[in-house]
């Protein structure tokens, strides 16, 4: 609720703040067990920022985090650690996020490892399961990354965020370095994983045919902002917000027969550094009417679990 990350801009000449990125400015989300939530949104809107503060690998500076009912915004280190094992990550590079000095099964047990959980000859099976249960063969143990595609190497990945039995599995872009080909496997097991495990995701995604596969509700990011929440198919047959619809318009038909959409947004994401007064998305949006430039819309329900933040919209 209200998930603030701000980072200060120093100047190194006049050695003072000179200003403040709000990355992440006032989000509320919320995801039910063995639900998935996409974060969808352009390059530079937040999304990362914050699935990472969720987890705490980004502290966030305002706002709270509830996990499982217990508040854990400002937990310290020590306090964290027990939800660290029910919270994991799968990064968006599967080249960069595995260490190419170690072997597989080095880095599938260093979770166990970490949290002190089994010995030697435990945690060598633990890793044979996790390698099965990605469809790779336990030989894979003794390889190192490189021997692996991309594929390969994001179940690796999968397998890791897995090690510890999470709840909630957040995927930063998990597909979007590998083939096309190859994103739809990996699409699958994790839909797939989610049903055998009752994990909660939330996927981060700028693209809205993998978020029309996988996401029970989605929620759209503009300029560290929400700016609309809806179940999947209200979001896809019928988005009310503006930024959601222009969206929508630069994607080839994701879901045929949804709402015809009306432009892609034009010109860039503004600097969260400097973001527009009032609605963030006026100087790009096609409706903007005088109020949009002095007050920032809040969200208004429109239906049943379907929320958008835009003055134009009425229930
Ligand atoms: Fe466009 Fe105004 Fe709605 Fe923002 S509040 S999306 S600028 S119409």
């Amino acid at each position: 609720r209200g998930l603030e990350v701000h980072f200060p801009i120093r100047s190194a000449m006049l050695r003072r703040r000179i200003g403040t990125v709000r990355a992440v400015d006032g989000v509320d989300l919320e995801v039910a067990r063995g639900e998935t939530l996409a974060l969808v949104g352009e390059s530079g809107c937040g999304k990362t920022t914050t699935g990472k503060s969720i987890l705490r690998l980004i502290e966030p500076t305002g706002g709270s985090i509830r996990f499982a009912g217990e508040e854990i915004a400002r937990h310290p280190p020590a306090r964290l650690a027990p939800f660290r094992r029910r919270m994991q990550i799968v990064f968006q590079d599967p080249y960069a996020s595995l260490n190419p000095r170690m072997t597989v099964g080095g880095i599938l047990a260093a979770p166990f490892e970490i949290h002190r959980i089994g010995d030697a000859k435990d945690r060598a099976e633990r890793v044979a399961a996790l390698l099965r249960t990605v469809g790779l063969p336990p030989e894979a143990a003794r390889r190192y990354p490189h021997e692996f595609s991309g594929g390969q190497r994001q179940r690796i990945g999968i397998a890791r965020a897995l090690a510890l039995e999470p709840e909630l599995v957040i995927g930063d872009e998990p597909v979007s370095a590998l083939d096309v080909s190859i994103q739809a496997q990996i699409i699958n097991l994790m839909k797939r994983l989610q049903a055998e495990l009752g994990l909660a995701y939330i996927m981060i995604s700028h693209n809205l045919a993998v978020v029309s596969h996988v996401a029970d509700r989605v929620a759209v990011m503009y300029l560290g902002r929400v700016v609309e929440t809806a179940p999947r198919e209200a979001l896809f047959f019928d988005a009310r917000h503006p930024y959601t619809q222009a969206l929508l318009s630069a994607v080839p038909e994701p879901v045929p027969g949804r709402r015809r959409a009306r432009q892609v947004p034009q010109g860039d994401v503004p600097s969260p550094a400097n973001p527009p007064p009032g609605c963030h998305f006026h100087p790009r949006c096609p409706l903007a009417i005088a109020r949009c430039a002095q007050e920032a819309p809040a969200p208004r329900i429109v239906a049943p679990g379907h929320a958008v933040a835009c003055h134009l919209v009425s229930p």
